[in-house]
């Protein structure tokens, strides 16, 4: 791997399955920007907020620099050499799987690894150790989806293509909510809509998200009945005589039983089930059955559910019966939530596959990878998949755990559960870029990985583009990348298990990877022979399959009606509806609904870096509708504990009208490294569908109770910009400080300056110990540069630093109320003599010029929501509200992640005007 010299190097954005292209500009070693690649067919030179954030998460004060290990659990981790550590981990694999099988160990990865990295940890397990006990994040992102396009179209492939999206005139987003989780795509979305205004959307999804809003048609649907959904659809257009009989004759099999199951699934039915009326039902079979062209964009919504399967499989079944596949235009298209879940999948590096698509169920095909890789056998017993594999390691079967680039004790759903699993396993590796994430206090040996932007590789999109990720400098410390570490780990318990290894780990290089990977997709529906990284190099990203002699890519798939199953007909999939695993009760009366949101990325490990993405959302909330907070009289921003059976925890909340009475939604992201307690995931529900193992993260049932915490604490600091390492250290501390509070949160805020902020709410003061930590942690003990007042009666305390006249950190506690406008005032290093003494008063008023806070919506030009708001009281006659603001206030003119919130706001300034 050798980072190139000073300049620009073209590279993939690590977050979402969109797999836009990014420019990285470095210099002097370091990454100092990011630009959209224009030559990236994905992107087309955009990104989104989150993408052109990224040379802002490139600071090396969150890395792990060397490797730790413990030897015991009684002790902290302590640096070590490489050898070291990797020596200590082939150690205790060797040892563990000489007594109790190669079954006894295993590995859970990541949708984020490079296809390379996922290929060589696939092979150490199934190859050297002999275990298919590898699985991966991935399996609560897309395994619904893998297994439903393999039980209808016979491969686990995405027939359609992002530029299907232009030459649709109907397309279906289901369980998806690309304005926040696929930005870049909604943004061509938004200019196919522009440009075609015939072009329709409907939205189905229980939520009324931003995408949903700008819709055509949106069926909030009640969570979980996807499949009843579909099938009523296919049932109105059965009988409107809408479906493509010729099609359904040559190129598919099973319609006849779909037929009878079909009609159990009349309208009236199907909108009671769902929760919709009849008529938005018949309106979208209208579209539908009219569409010359249908695309379907789908995602977790369908995905993570106890009947991801069938959810999947009874979209696929409306493209199937209606010829709406294999054409411009058209088709069923999963968007992969993570980057490189689909070069994952394909080097099968997941419990259930093996290489280029092949089945662990099936005999020839474990004989052919044992063949290509020179073993004797690819073990037959199914490996464990991630709730399965942390069930395991709970009970003890499972031993010894290598856990890389992922965040289980922060994403996986049940915490309480994962959480003990991860302290009864005998041995827990890390293999992590960021050092603070929720696992790594579990781990006995932690490897630094290389992250973004310092290893080579390649992956794959949602469309089936494979693209070459590059180096743009060296990795900190003594990072290395993921490949090279499990490469040398591998050739070290190989000699312990007496295994010879240079024909399973030969390589000198991460092309030599690829290459063998490529080897194994000749005669695959995804044959890559005809790709290699010079040709990645000299044409840039392409679609697979691409075999040796093609001339072009190909961008769909199915076209001849000949789909990758033994007869070459699709399958239709008899999918019956059932309700959720959990449903709502007397003791539990509300359904949860879980999420991502525009400007944060999973477990925050990178995007928690960069200040300015937590504008948008600042601490964790749950969504509630009005009339349900009305009737437990809770205001907004009032705290409340969300209880599930699993577990509980304590937020604020905000009334949306997003929600349907009877449901809340909580994001994803927030973890114990940014909030009090394991995060959403001690709520979620460990069910996970039959089929595909991928866990319920969609619909759990819980107990809402409004929080009486009367005792407030707002503790701020501010640094210079070149001060990160000392802000990190600060931030870390009041981390520390989290689990002594009922609710607790930790942020990030400023531009200007480093900005941490920590909220707190509790029932009673606190143990003065506690705020002790968090004085001492901000500087603000008594001395010159310290003003205080206490009042010990009323339980009241309020501490400032001033340093050039300007106010460093602060601690306001007890009864504190309307200081919202502090973190832009502290960031914008306003002088003390604006505020003087009053700061120190239960209610400091803001300097006049201060602009009170409130909401970022477009997080690139920092504009508020009430700066939009106020815009739009003088503006709102404006035909063009929209092109009025861009002018006025620049938002929206630079990655557009905030375009549709704002014209959402624009109608509801419009209909209050009206
Ligand atoms: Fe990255 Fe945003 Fe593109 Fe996704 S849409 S790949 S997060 S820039």
């Amino acid at each position: 791997m050798k980072p190139r010299a000073d300049g620009l190097t073209r590279s993939v954005c690590p977050y979402c399955g969109v797999g836009c292209g990014v420019l990285i500009e470095t210099q002097a070693g370091k990454i100092t920007n990011v630009a959209g690649d224009p030559a990236h067919p994905a992107n087309r030179g955009r990104l989104c907020s989150k993408g052109s954030t990224l040379h802002l998460t490139t600071s090396a004060t969150t890395r792990v620099l060397q490797p730790e290990l413990r030897r015991n659990r009684q002790t902290t981790r302590q640096s070590a050499s490489w050898d070291d550590a990797l020596d200590l981990i082939a150690d205790r694999f060797a040892e563990t799987i000489a007594t109790y099988g190669p079954d006894s160990v295993a590995f859970y990865i990541s949708g984020q690894l490079l296809t390379e990295e996922y290929y060589v940890f696939n092979k150490l397990a199934k190859g050297l150790i002999g275990t298919n006990n590898v699985d991966t994040n991935s399996r609560l992102c897309m395994s619904s989806a893998v297994a439903a396009y393999k039980a209808t179209l016979g491969a686990d492939a995405p027939p359609a293509c992002y530029d299907d999206i232009e030459l649709a005139d109907v397309i279906l987003i289901a369980g998806a909510n690309p304005a926040y989780a696929h930005p870049i795509l909604y943004r061509r979305l938004e200019a196919a809509r522009a440009a075609n205004p015939k072009l329709k959307v409907i939205v189905i999804d229980p939520r009324r998200t931003v995408t949903a809003e700008e819709a055509d048609l949106h069926l909030p649907v009640l969570p979980g009945t996807d499949v009843a959904l579909f099938n009523g659809l296919l049932h109105l257009l059965l009988w409107e005589d809408k479906l493509d009989y010729d099609y359904i004759a040559a190129h598919t099999d099973g319609f006849h039983v779909l037929k009878n199951i079909l009609h159990d699934y009349h309208p009236r039915h199907v909108a009671e089930i769902c929760g919709i009326s009849e008529e938005s039902l018949r309106a979208a079979a209208r579209l539908i059955g009219g569409a010359a062209g249908l695309l379907s964009l789908y995602c977790q919504g369908l995905n993570q559910s106890t009947h991801g399967t069938a959810n999947n499989a009874a979209l696929i079944n409306l493209h199937l019966a209606t010829g709406q596949i294999g054409r411009p235009g058209a088709g069923p298209f999963s968007l992969t939530g993570q980057p490189n879940a689909m070069g994952g999948r394909e080097v099968g590096g997941m419990a259930n596959l093996l290489s280029a698509h092949r089945d662990l169920a099936n005999p020839a095909h474990r004989a052919e990878v044992a063949a290509l890789w020179g073993v004797p056998q690819v073990p037959s017993t199914p490996g464990k998949t991630a709730i399965e594999m942390f069930k395991a390691l709970h009970d003890g079967t499972i031993k010894c755990i290598w856990i890389a680039c992922t965040n289980p004790a922060q994403s996986l759903p049940n915490q309480t559960l994962v959480r003990a699993a991860l302290e009864a396993a005998e041995f827990v590796v890390l293999q992590e870029a960021f050092g603070d994430t929720e696992t790594a206090r579990y781990a006995d040996v932690l490897l630094p990985a290389a992250s973004w932007g310092e290893k080579d590789g390649t992956m794959t999109n949602s469309e089936r583009r494979v693209a070459r990720v590059r180096a743009a400098v060296a990795p900190p410390g003594s990072a290395r990348p993921d490949a090279e570490i499990v490469i040398d780990c591998a050739r070290r318990l190989a000699e312990r298990l007496g295994r010879a290894t240079p024909a399973l780990f030969p390589y000198q290089g991460i092309e030599e990877i690829f290459n063998e990977h490529r080897a194994t997709t000749a005669g695959r529906d995804l044959d890559i022979t005809g790709l290699s990284y010079a040709s990645l190099d000299a044409h840039g990203p392409q679609q697979w399959p691409r075999r040796a002699g093609d001339d072009a890519e190909s961008a769909r798939l199915y076209a001849d009606g000949y789909f990758a199953t033994a007869s070459g007909r699709a399958h239709f999939y008899p999918a019956h509806y059932s309700p959720v695993s959990e449903a709502p009760d007397a003791r539990f009366p509300f359904t949860l609904n879980t999420g991502r949101l525009r400007d944060q990325w999973h477990g925050m490990s990178r995007t928690g870096q960069v200040a300015r993405l937590f504008a948008h959302a600042e601490e964790p909330c749950l969504t509630m509708h009005a009339d349900d907070m009305a009737r437990r009289q809770l205001v907004e921003g009032a705290l409340v504990s969300v209880r599930s059976r699993r577990g509980q925890v304590w937020l604020k909340v905000e009334a949306g009208a997003s929600v349907r009475v009877g449901q809340v939604f909580i994001p994803m992201h927030w973890g114990s490294q940014w909030w009090n307690g394991h995060g959403v995931n001690d709520l979620t529900v460990d069910d996970y569908d039959a089929t595909s193992k991928q866990p319920e993260l969609k619909a759990c049932a819980v107990a809402i109770e409004k929080a009486e915490l009367p005792w407030r604490l707002i503790a701020m600091a501010v640094s210079a910009p070149h001060q990160a390492e000392h802000a990190y250290r600060q931030l870390q501390a009041l981390r520390a400080t989290l689990g002594s509070f009922d609710y607790a949160s930790v942020g990030r805020f400023g531009r200007a300056r480093e900005g941490i902020t920590l909220r707190v709410a509790h029932r009673g003061a606190p143990d003065p110990a506690v705020l002790e930590t968090i004085l001492v942690a901000l500087g603000l003990t008594p001395g010159p540069a310290v003003m205080s007042y206490v009042d010990p009666r009323l339980q009241i305390s309020r501490c400032v630093r001033v340093e050039d006249e300007r106010i460093v950190a602060l601690v306001l506690a007890g009864n504190i109320v309307g200081h919202e406008w502090l973190e832009a005032w502290l960031d914008n290093g306003h002088s003390i003599a604006s505020v003087g003494a009053s700061i120190l008063a239960p209610r400091a008023e803001p300097p006049e010029a201060t602009a009170p806070m409130s909401p970022v919506v477009c997080s690139c030009v920092n504009v508020s929501r009430r700066e939009i708001e106020t815009c739009l009281e003088s503006n709102v006659a404006e035909a063009d509200a929209f092109g009025v603001l861009q002018r006025q206030l620049k938002c929206a003119t630079e990655c557009g992640s905030c375009g549709p919130e704002i014209r959402r706001m624009i109608v509801a300034h419009t209909s209050v005007a009206a």
